[in-house]
Protein backbone atom coordinates (compact mmCIF):
# COMPACT_ATOMS: atom_id res chain seq x y z
CA UNK A 1 0.00 0.00 0.00
CA UNK A 2 1.69 3.38 -1.31
CA UNK A 3 1.80 5.98 1.38
CA UNK A 4 0.54 8.71 -0.45
CA UNK A 5 -3.00 6.54 -0.69
CA UNK A 6 -4.44 8.07 2.56
CA UNK A 7 -4.51 11.86 3.19
CA UNK A 8 -1.46 12.96 5.94
CA UNK A 9 -2.13 14.95 8.89
CA UNK A 10 0.01 17.82 7.08
CA UNK A 11 -2.35 17.92 3.83
CA UNK A 12 -5.78 17.50 6.55
CA UNK A 13 -4.05 20.60 8.41
CA UNK A 14 -4.12 22.25 5.06
CA UNK A 15 -6.95 21.21 2.94
CA UNK A 16 -9.15 21.38 6.58
CA UNK A 17 -8.54 24.97 6.71
CA UNK A 18 -9.57 25.31 2.98
CA UNK A 19 -13.02 23.43 4.24
CA UNK A 20 -13.34 25.68 7.43
CA UNK A 21 -13.35 29.05 5.12
CA UNK A 22 -15.36 27.46 2.50
CA UNK A 23 -18.09 26.85 5.69
CA UNK A 24 -17.47 30.25 7.24
CA UNK A 25 -17.68 31.69 3.54
CA UNK A 26 -21.10 29.88 3.15
CA UNK A 27 -22.61 31.54 6.47
CA UNK A 28 -21.47 34.16 5.42
CA UNK A 29 -23.48 34.57 2.02
CA UNK A 30 -26.15 32.40 3.38
CA UNK A 31 -28.61 35.02 3.37
CA UNK A 32 -28.10 36.04 0.31
CA UNK A 33 -28.96 32.69 -1.16
CA UNK A 34 -32.63 31.65 -2.71
CA UNK A 35 -33.61 30.25 0.44
CA UNK A 36 -35.69 27.45 -1.24
CA UNK A 37 -33.26 24.89 -3.41
CA UNK A 38 -34.76 25.45 -7.35
CA UNK A 39 -33.40 22.22 -8.88
CA UNK A 40 -36.12 20.01 -10.11
CA UNK A 41 -36.27 16.38 -9.55
CA UNK A 42 -33.64 14.79 -11.25
CA UNK A 43 -31.52 17.79 -11.88
CA UNK A 44 -28.77 17.11 -9.26
CA UNK A 45 -28.81 13.66 -10.40
CA UNK A 46 -28.11 13.87 -14.28
CA UNK A 47 -24.89 16.37 -13.19
CA UNK A 48 -23.32 13.34 -11.71
CA UNK A 49 -21.21 10.91 -13.86
CA UNK A 50 -23.07 7.72 -14.20
CA UNK A 51 -20.00 5.59 -13.27
CA UNK A 52 -18.00 5.66 -10.11
CA UNK A 53 -14.35 7.46 -10.29
CA UNK A 54 -11.81 5.16 -11.02
CA UNK A 55 -8.91 7.00 -9.51
CA UNK A 56 -8.66 9.60 -6.76
CA UNK A 57 -9.11 13.41 -7.05
CA UNK A 58 -7.85 16.40 -5.27
CA UNK A 59 -10.16 18.11 -2.61
CA UNK A 60 -9.90 21.22 -5.22
CA UNK A 61 -12.00 19.19 -7.61
CA UNK A 62 -14.31 17.71 -5.15
CA UNK A 63 -15.38 21.57 -4.17
CA UNK A 64 -15.55 22.42 -7.28
CA UNK A 65 -18.58 19.79 -7.78
CA UNK A 66 -19.88 21.19 -4.40
CA UNK A 67 -20.11 24.73 -6.11
CA UNK A 68 -21.97 23.55 -9.07
CA UNK A 69 -23.78 20.20 -8.59
CA UNK A 70 -24.62 19.90 -4.61
CA UNK A 71 -24.98 24.13 -3.75
CA UNK A 72 -27.79 24.56 -6.57
CA UNK A 73 -29.49 22.01 -4.74
CA UNK A 74 -29.47 22.96 -1.14
CA UNK A 75 -32.28 24.31 0.92
CA UNK A 76 -30.74 26.86 2.86
CA UNK A 77 -31.74 25.83 6.52
CA UNK A 78 -29.47 28.15 7.71
CA UNK A 79 -30.50 30.77 6.33
CA UNK A 80 -32.09 33.84 8.13
CA UNK A 81 -34.85 33.53 5.75
CA UNK A 82 -35.52 29.89 6.72
CA UNK A 83 -39.19 29.90 8.24
CA UNK A 84 -40.47 26.56 7.13
CA UNK A 85 -41.33 23.53 9.20
CA UNK A 86 -39.23 23.93 12.75
CA UNK A 87 -36.22 24.85 12.66
CA UNK A 88 -32.83 22.68 12.10
CA UNK A 89 -30.29 24.83 14.00
CA UNK A 90 -26.80 24.23 13.13
CA UNK A 91 -24.68 26.49 15.52
CA UNK A 92 -20.87 27.01 14.53
CA UNK A 93 -19.74 25.64 17.89
CA UNK A 94 -21.63 22.43 17.56
CA UNK A 95 -20.50 21.97 13.49
CA UNK A 96 -16.81 22.54 15.28
CA UNK A 97 -17.54 19.59 18.08
CA UNK A 98 -18.90 17.80 15.15
CA UNK A 99 -15.45 17.62 12.95
CA UNK A 100 -13.97 16.73 16.43
CA UNK A 101 -16.36 13.84 16.72
CA UNK A 102 -15.66 12.38 13.42
CA UNK A 103 -11.50 13.56 14.14
CA UNK A 104 -11.64 11.11 17.06
CA UNK A 105 -13.71 8.25 14.86
CA UNK A 106 -15.22 6.81 18.30
CA UNK A 107 -17.59 4.02 18.17
CA UNK A 108 -19.23 4.22 22.09
CA UNK A 109 -21.46 1.12 21.91
CA UNK A 110 -19.98 0.26 25.04
CA UNK A 111 -18.50 1.97 28.05
CA UNK A 112 -15.13 0.35 27.60
CA UNK A 113 -15.29 1.12 23.86
CA UNK A 114 -14.39 4.96 25.19
CA UNK A 115 -15.27 5.44 28.84
CA UNK A 116 -15.27 9.59 27.97
CA UNK A 117 -18.02 8.93 25.28
CA UNK A 118 -20.17 7.61 27.61
CA UNK A 119 -19.34 9.52 31.05
CA UNK A 120 -19.42 12.77 28.77
CA UNK A 121 -22.83 11.85 27.55
CA UNK A 122 -24.40 11.06 31.11
CA UNK A 123 -23.49 14.40 32.25
CA UNK A 124 -24.16 16.44 29.74
CA UNK A 125 -27.65 15.05 29.82
CA UNK A 126 -28.34 15.20 33.59
CA UNK A 127 -27.06 19.20 32.71
CA UNK A 128 -29.91 19.91 30.12
CA UNK A 129 -32.05 17.89 32.50
CA UNK A 130 -31.94 20.27 34.70
CA UNK A 131 -31.30 22.90 32.65
CA UNK A 132 -35.03 22.28 31.16
CA UNK A 133 -36.22 22.00 33.89
CA UNK A 134 -37.07 18.20 34.41
CA UNK A 135 -37.81 16.60 37.72
CA UNK A 136 -34.39 14.64 39.21
CA UNK A 137 -35.90 11.16 39.30
CA UNK A 138 -35.18 11.81 35.68
CA UNK A 139 -31.35 12.03 36.32
CA UNK A 140 -28.86 9.38 36.52
CA UNK A 141 -28.00 10.43 39.85
CA UNK A 142 -31.86 9.61 41.05
CA UNK A 143 -32.52 6.13 41.90
CA UNK A 144 -33.46 5.01 38.38
CA UNK A 145 -33.73 7.62 35.64
CA UNK A 146 -30.77 8.90 33.26
CA UNK A 147 -31.28 10.24 29.61
CA UNK A 148 -29.81 9.29 26.47
CA UNK A 149 -28.81 10.69 23.43
CA UNK A 150 -30.79 9.05 20.00
CA UNK A 151 -30.63 10.22 16.66
CA UNK A 152 -34.08 11.37 16.21
CA UNK A 153 -37.47 11.81 18.28
CA UNK A 154 -38.97 8.63 15.75
CA UNK A 155 -36.37 6.40 17.18
CA UNK A 156 -36.47 7.66 20.95
CA UNK A 157 -40.52 7.04 20.57
CA UNK A 158 -40.19 3.36 18.80
CA UNK A 159 -37.79 2.69 21.72
CA UNK A 160 -40.09 3.37 24.42
CA UNK A 161 -43.17 1.94 23.09
CA UNK A 162 -40.95 -1.24 22.78
CA UNK A 163 -40.00 -0.92 26.70
CA UNK A 164 -43.76 0.16 27.55
CA UNK A 165 -45.13 -3.15 25.74
CA UNK A 166 -42.12 -5.31 27.24
CA UNK A 167 -43.81 -3.80 31.02
CA UNK A 168 -46.47 -4.42 30.44
CA UNK A 169 -46.71 -7.79 28.92
CA UNK A 170 -44.81 -8.41 32.34
CA UNK A 171 -47.27 -6.77 34.47
CA UNK A 172 -49.45 -9.15 36.74
CA UNK A 173 -52.71 -10.13 34.92
CA UNK A 174 -52.09 -8.24 31.87
CA UNK A 175 -54.29 -9.63 28.74
CA UNK A 176 -56.15 -8.74 26.25
CA UNK A 177 -54.95 -6.66 23.03
CA UNK A 178 -52.12 -4.13 24.11
CA UNK A 179 -53.14 -0.58 23.28
CA UNK A 180 -51.77 2.85 22.64
CA UNK A 181 -53.20 6.62 22.57
CA UNK A 182 -52.37 9.84 21.16
CA UNK A 183 -53.94 12.84 19.89
CA UNK A 184 -55.18 13.00 16.04
CA UNK A 185 -52.16 16.05 15.79
CA UNK A 186 -49.51 13.67 17.45
CA UNK A 187 -46.74 13.01 15.22
CA UNK A 188 -46.67 10.35 12.57
CA UNK A 189 -43.63 9.18 14.44
CA UNK A 190 -46.18 7.38 16.74
CA UNK A 191 -47.98 5.65 13.51
CA UNK A 192 -44.52 4.55 12.53
CA UNK A 193 -43.49 3.01 15.43
CA UNK A 194 -46.94 1.26 15.52
CA UNK A 195 -46.15 -0.35 12.55
CA UNK A 196 -42.11 -1.22 13.51
CA UNK A 197 -42.78 -2.74 16.46
CA UNK A 198 -45.75 -4.60 15.32
CA UNK A 199 -48.99 -2.96 17.72
CA UNK A 200 -50.38 -2.57 14.36
CA UNK A 201 -52.42 0.80 13.28
CA UNK A 202 -55.68 -0.71 14.67
CA UNK A 203 -54.05 -0.74 18.34
CA UNK A 204 -53.09 2.85 18.30
CA UNK A 205 -56.05 5.14 18.48
CA UNK A 206 -55.47 8.86 17.66
CA UNK A 207 -58.16 10.39 19.97
CA UNK A 208 -59.71 13.52 18.85
CA UNK A 209 -58.57 17.07 19.91
CA UNK A 210 -60.54 20.55 21.62
CA UNK A 211 -60.78 23.28 20.74
CA UNK A 212 -57.29 24.39 20.57
CA UNK A 213 -55.84 21.38 18.84
CA UNK A 214 -54.76 19.42 22.29
CA UNK A 215 -55.93 15.94 23.12
CA UNK A 216 -59.54 16.09 24.55
CA UNK A 217 -58.61 14.45 28.00
CA UNK A 218 -62.38 13.48 28.54
CA UNK A 219 -62.47 12.13 25.35
CA UNK A 220 -59.12 9.80 25.99
CA UNK A 221 -60.85 8.32 29.14
CA UNK A 222 -63.87 7.95 27.53
CA UNK A 223 -62.07 5.47 24.65
CA UNK A 224 -59.81 3.72 27.42
CA UNK A 225 -62.98 3.25 29.32
CA UNK A 226 -64.63 1.56 26.39
CA UNK A 227 -61.04 -0.54 25.57
CA UNK A 228 -61.19 -1.90 28.74
CA UNK A 229 -64.81 -2.69 28.96
CA UNK A 230 -63.21 -4.77 25.46
CA UNK A 231 -60.94 -6.38 27.24
CA UNK A 232 -58.15 -4.79 25.95
CA UNK A 233 -55.18 -3.17 27.98
CA UNK A 234 -53.64 0.10 27.50
CA UNK A 235 -49.95 0.16 27.56
CA UNK A 236 -49.09 3.09 26.26
CA UNK A 237 -50.19 6.91 26.18
CA UNK A 238 -47.64 9.72 24.25
CA UNK A 239 -48.59 13.59 25.17
CA UNK A 240 -47.60 15.77 22.57
CA UNK A 241 -45.63 18.97 23.97
CA UNK A 242 -45.96 21.15 20.78
CA UNK A 243 -47.50 19.09 18.15
CA UNK A 244 -45.71 19.52 14.45
CA UNK A 245 -48.70 21.31 12.42
CA UNK A 246 -49.35 24.41 15.08
CA UNK A 247 -47.64 23.90 18.67
CA UNK A 248 -50.47 22.63 20.50
CA UNK A 249 -50.12 21.45 23.66
CA UNK A 250 -51.71 18.41 25.51
CA UNK A 251 -52.36 18.48 28.97
CA UNK A 252 -49.69 16.24 30.42
CA UNK A 253 -50.55 16.26 34.01
CA UNK A 254 -53.95 15.43 33.45
CA UNK A 255 -52.74 12.53 30.76
CA UNK A 256 -50.48 11.82 33.76
CA UNK A 257 -53.43 11.35 35.99
CA UNK A 258 -54.92 9.15 33.25
CA UNK A 259 -52.20 6.86 32.72
CA UNK A 260 -50.86 6.35 36.15
CA UNK A 261 -54.86 4.96 37.13
CA UNK A 262 -54.58 2.87 33.68
CA UNK A 263 -51.15 1.67 34.15
CA UNK A 264 -49.77 3.00 30.54
CA UNK A 265 -46.46 4.28 30.14
CA UNK A 266 -46.58 8.26 29.09
CA UNK A 267 -44.02 9.03 26.78
CA UNK A 268 -43.80 13.24 26.52
CA UNK A 269 -42.92 14.25 22.83
CA UNK A 270 -41.67 17.88 22.91
CA UNK A 271 -39.47 17.25 20.26
CA UNK A 272 -39.37 20.84 19.35
CA UNK A 273 -41.10 23.04 21.98
CA UNK A 274 -38.77 21.53 25.34
CA UNK A 275 -36.12 23.53 24.14
CA UNK A 276 -38.12 26.36 25.03
CA UNK A 277 -38.35 25.02 28.54
CA UNK A 278 -34.47 26.37 29.10
CA UNK A 279 -36.47 29.53 30.22
CA UNK A 280 -38.70 28.81 33.30
CA UNK A 281 -41.76 31.33 31.92
CA UNK A 282 -42.17 28.72 29.37
CA UNK A 283 -41.87 25.70 31.58
CA UNK A 284 -45.44 25.14 32.23
CA UNK A 285 -46.33 23.44 29.49
CA UNK A 286 -44.77 20.55 31.05
CA UNK A 287 -46.23 20.85 34.38
CA UNK A 288 -47.18 17.39 35.64
CA UNK A 289 -43.75 15.88 33.63
CA UNK A 290 -43.34 14.31 36.55
CA UNK A 291 -45.83 11.73 35.99
CA UNK A 292 -44.17 10.87 32.90
CA UNK A 293 -42.10 7.58 32.39
CA UNK A 294 -39.66 9.07 29.49
CA UNK A 295 -39.62 12.51 28.15
CA UNK A 296 -37.95 13.19 24.84
CA UNK A 297 -36.88 16.88 22.81
CA UNK A 298 -34.81 17.43 20.16
CA UNK A 299 -32.17 19.95 20.44
CA UNK A 300 -31.10 19.44 16.61
CA UNK A 301 -34.41 21.56 16.22
CA UNK A 302 -34.13 24.47 18.43
CA UNK A 303 -31.29 24.78 20.82
CA UNK A 304 -28.40 24.83 18.38
CA UNK A 305 -27.11 21.84 18.12
CA UNK A 306 -26.43 20.19 14.91
CA UNK A 307 -28.79 17.37 13.55
CA UNK A 308 -28.88 14.50 14.86
CA UNK A 309 -29.25 15.11 18.76
CA UNK A 310 -32.85 13.82 20.27
CA UNK A 311 -32.54 13.50 23.83
CA UNK A 312 -34.16 11.28 25.98
CA UNK A 313 -34.95 10.65 29.78
CA UNK A 314 -36.32 7.72 31.40
CA UNK A 315 -37.49 7.82 34.99
CA UNK A 316 -37.24 3.70 34.96
CA UNK A 317 -33.92 2.31 33.32
CA UNK A 318 -34.35 -0.51 34.17
CA UNK A 319 -37.81 -1.19 32.61
CA UNK A 320 -36.47 0.72 29.69
CA UNK A 321 -33.31 -0.94 29.22
CA UNK A 322 -34.54 -4.45 29.93
CA UNK A 323 -36.87 -4.28 26.95
CA UNK A 324 -33.58 -3.72 24.49
CA UNK A 325 -30.49 -5.47 25.82
CA UNK A 326 -28.97 -8.45 24.26
CA UNK A 327 -25.47 -9.15 24.54
CA UNK A 328 -23.60 -11.47 22.83
CA UNK A 329 -20.79 -12.97 24.23
CA UNK A 330 -18.40 -10.55 21.99
CA UNK A 331 -19.68 -7.62 23.84
CA UNK A 332 -19.02 -8.57 27.36
CA UNK A 333 -16.91 -7.14 29.46
CA UNK A 334 -16.27 -7.45 32.96
CA UNK A 335 -17.49 -3.88 33.85
CA UNK A 336 -20.83 -4.19 31.63
CA UNK A 337 -21.85 -7.40 33.52
CA UNK A 338 -21.04 -6.03 36.78
CA UNK A 339 -23.40 -3.71 36.60
CA UNK A 340 -20.47 -0.25 37.01
CA UNK A 341 -21.11 0.87 34.09
CA UNK A 342 -23.45 1.97 31.51
CA UNK A 343 -23.36 0.40 28.29
CA UNK A 344 -25.60 2.98 25.80
CA UNK A 345 -26.09 -0.25 23.54
CA UNK A 346 -28.98 -1.25 25.65
CA UNK A 347 -30.60 2.08 25.19
CA UNK A 348 -31.17 2.46 21.71
CA UNK A 349 -31.98 0.74 18.35
CA UNK A 350 -28.98 -0.10 16.90
CA UNK A 351 -25.51 -1.19 18.40
CA UNK A 352 -23.33 1.24 16.95
CA UNK A 353 -22.81 5.49 18.27
CA UNK A 354 -21.58 7.97 17.62
CA UNK A 355 -19.61 10.44 19.58
CA UNK A 356 -22.67 13.09 20.01
CA UNK A 357 -22.93 14.27 23.27
CA UNK A 358 -19.77 16.36 22.34
CA UNK A 359 -21.71 18.42 20.10
CA UNK A 360 -24.43 18.90 22.83
CA UNK A 361 -21.29 19.99 25.60
CA UNK A 362 -19.88 22.26 22.88
CA UNK A 363 -23.17 24.08 22.64
CA UNK A 364 -23.70 23.90 26.26
CA UNK A 365 -20.41 25.46 27.38
CA UNK A 366 -20.24 28.23 24.69
CA UNK A 367 -23.48 29.56 25.01
CA UNK A 368 -24.24 28.91 29.25
CA UNK A 369 -27.71 28.21 30.32
CA UNK A 370 -28.16 32.62 29.83
CA UNK A 371 -26.78 32.21 25.90
CA UNK A 372 -29.59 29.56 25.17
CA UNK A 373 -32.38 31.32 27.09
CA UNK A 374 -31.39 34.70 25.38
CA UNK A 375 -31.82 32.69 21.95
CA UNK A 376 -34.71 31.18 22.69
CA UNK A 377 -36.55 34.64 24.16
CA UNK A 378 -35.35 36.46 21.23
CA UNK A 379 -37.02 34.20 18.61
CA UNK A 380 -40.20 33.95 20.73
CA UNK A 381 -40.24 37.29 20.62
CA UNK A 382 -39.90 37.50 16.64
CA UNK A 383 -42.78 35.58 16.57
CA UNK A 384 -44.73 37.69 18.68
CA UNK A 385 -43.67 40.39 16.76
CA UNK A 386 -45.00 38.87 13.52
CA UNK A 387 -48.62 37.51 15.36
CA UNK A 388 -49.04 41.41 15.74
CA UNK A 389 -48.35 42.03 12.47
CA UNK A 390 -50.78 39.58 11.39
CA UNK A 391 -53.01 40.61 13.93
CA UNK A 392 -53.14 44.07 12.42
CA UNK A 393 -53.89 43.75 9.06
CA UNK A 394 -57.47 43.00 8.20
CA UNK A 395 -56.55 40.72 5.46
CA UNK A 396 -55.37 37.96 7.31
CA UNK A 397 -56.13 35.90 10.45
CA UNK A 398 -54.58 34.11 12.88
CA UNK A 399 -55.75 30.16 12.56
CA UNK A 400 -54.44 28.61 15.66
CA UNK A 401 -53.14 30.85 18.94
CA UNK A 402 -49.49 30.75 18.73
CA UNK A 403 -46.99 28.43 20.82
CA UNK A 404 -43.37 29.82 20.83
CA UNK A 405 -41.81 30.36 17.59
CA UNK A 406 -44.64 28.90 15.60
CA UNK A 407 -47.11 31.33 14.01
CA UNK A 408 -49.95 29.08 12.07
CA UNK A 409 -51.69 31.69 9.83
CA UNK A 410 -54.08 32.51 6.56
CA UNK A 411 -55.34 35.05 4.31
CA UNK A 412 -58.62 35.68 4.78
CA UNK A 413 -59.74 33.78 1.04
CA UNK A 414 -60.26 30.37 -0.21
CA UNK A 415 -57.28 27.39 0.07
CA UNK A 416 -56.71 27.90 -3.74
CA UNK A 417 -55.40 31.72 -3.05
CA UNK A 418 -53.41 30.37 -0.11
CA UNK A 419 -51.93 27.66 -1.60
CA UNK A 420 -51.14 30.28 -4.76
CA UNK A 421 -49.68 32.83 -2.10
CA UNK A 422 -47.04 30.23 -0.30
CA UNK A 423 -46.27 29.82 -4.19
CA UNK A 424 -45.43 33.00 -4.65
CA UNK A 425 -43.93 33.53 -1.43
CA UNK A 426 -41.36 30.57 -1.50
CA UNK A 427 -40.55 31.25 -5.39
CA UNK A 428 -39.11 34.66 -4.56
CA UNK A 429 -36.06 33.20 -3.38
CA UNK A 430 -36.10 35.23 0.24
CA UNK A 431 -37.63 33.63 2.32
CA UNK A 432 -39.30 30.33 3.04
CA UNK A 433 -42.45 29.07 4.77
CA UNK A 434 -44.21 26.22 4.87
CA UNK A 435 -48.19 24.87 4.99
CA UNK A 436 -50.63 22.51 7.16
CA UNK A 437 -54.04 21.65 7.44
CA UNK A 438 -55.99 22.95 10.40
CA UNK A 439 -59.34 22.75 11.95
CA UNK A 440 -61.29 26.15 12.06
CA UNK A 441 -64.69 26.46 12.54
CA UNK A 442 -66.62 23.74 11.02
CA UNK A 443 -64.49 23.30 8.25
CA UNK A 444 -59.99 22.06 7.35
CA UNK A 445 -58.52 25.09 6.12
CA UNK A 446 -54.94 25.50 4.27
CA UNK A 447 -53.14 27.42 6.93
CA UNK A 448 -49.41 29.06 6.42
CA UNK A 449 -46.65 28.04 8.51
CA UNK A 450 -44.69 30.37 10.11
CA UNK A 451 -41.58 29.72 11.83
CA UNK A 452 -38.74 31.65 13.96
CA UNK A 453 -35.73 30.03 15.49
CA UNK A 454 -33.32 29.97 12.52
CA UNK A 455 -29.84 31.09 14.29
CA UNK A 456 -29.19 33.79 11.65
CA UNK A 457 -32.60 35.59 11.93
CA UNK A 458 -33.17 38.95 13.56
CA UNK A 459 -35.66 41.34 13.35
CA UNK A 460 -35.14 42.57 10.03
CA UNK A 461 -35.64 39.29 8.55
CA UNK A 462 -38.99 39.07 10.48
CA UNK A 463 -40.20 42.43 8.70
CA UNK A 464 -38.96 42.03 5.26
CA UNK A 465 -40.91 38.70 5.47
CA UNK A 466 -44.16 40.10 6.33
CA UNK A 467 -43.25 42.71 3.87
CA UNK A 468 -42.96 40.31 1.05
CA UNK A 469 -46.03 38.33 2.54
CA UNK A 470 -48.52 41.23 2.36
CA UNK A 471 -47.19 42.78 -0.70
CA UNK A 472 -48.12 39.33 -2.55
CA UNK A 473 -51.44 39.18 -0.93
CA UNK A 474 -54.52 38.99 -3.30
CA UNK A 475 -56.58 42.50 -2.66
CA UNK A 476 -59.61 41.14 -1.04
CA UNK A 477 -62.85 42.47 0.40
CA UNK A 478 -61.80 42.96 4.54
CA UNK A 479 -63.02 40.19 6.00
CA UNK A 480 -64.12 38.03 3.26
CA UNK A 481 -63.93 34.52 4.06
CA UNK A 482 -64.95 31.79 1.67
C1 LIG B 1 -40.14 16.98 14.45
C2 LIG B 1 -41.00 16.21 15.36
C3 LIG B 1 -40.81 14.82 15.53
C4 LIG B 1 -39.86 14.02 14.69
O1 LIG B 1 -38.55 14.37 14.89
P1 LIG B 1 -37.37 13.47 14.30
O2 LIG B 1 -36.26 13.76 15.27
O3 LIG B 1 -37.09 13.98 12.94
O4 LIG B 1 -37.79 12.07 14.31
C5 LIG B 1 -41.58 14.17 16.46
N1 LIG B 1 -42.50 14.83 17.18
C6 LIG B 1 -42.73 16.14 17.03
C7 LIG B 1 -43.79 16.81 17.86
C8 LIG B 1 -41.99 16.87 16.11
O5 LIG B 1 -42.24 18.18 15.94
Amino acid sequence: MPDELHMNPEEFRDLGRKLLDYIADYRERVGNLPVLSRVGPGEVAAKLPKEPPACGDSLEGILEDIDEIVMPGITHWQSPGFFGYYPSNSSLPAVLAELLCAGLGVQGMSWVTSPACTELEVRVLDWLAKIIGLPASFRSDSTGGGGVIHGTASEAVLAVMVAARERAKAAEGAGGELTAYCSSQAHSSLAKAAAICGLGAENLRQVEVGRELAIDPGALEAVIEADRAAGRTPFFICATVGTTSSCAIDPVAELGRISRSCGAWLHVDAAYAGSACVCPEFRSMIDGVELADSFNCNPHKWLLTTFDCSTLWVSDRDSFTRALSVTPEYLRSSQGDSGAVIDYRDWQIPLGRRFRSLKLWFVLRWYGIEGLQAFIREQVRLAELFEGLVGRHEGFELAAPRHLGLVCFRFRGSDAENRRLLEEINSGGEIFLTHTVLPMGDAERYVLRFATGSIATREEHVARAWEIIESLAPAAPPGASS
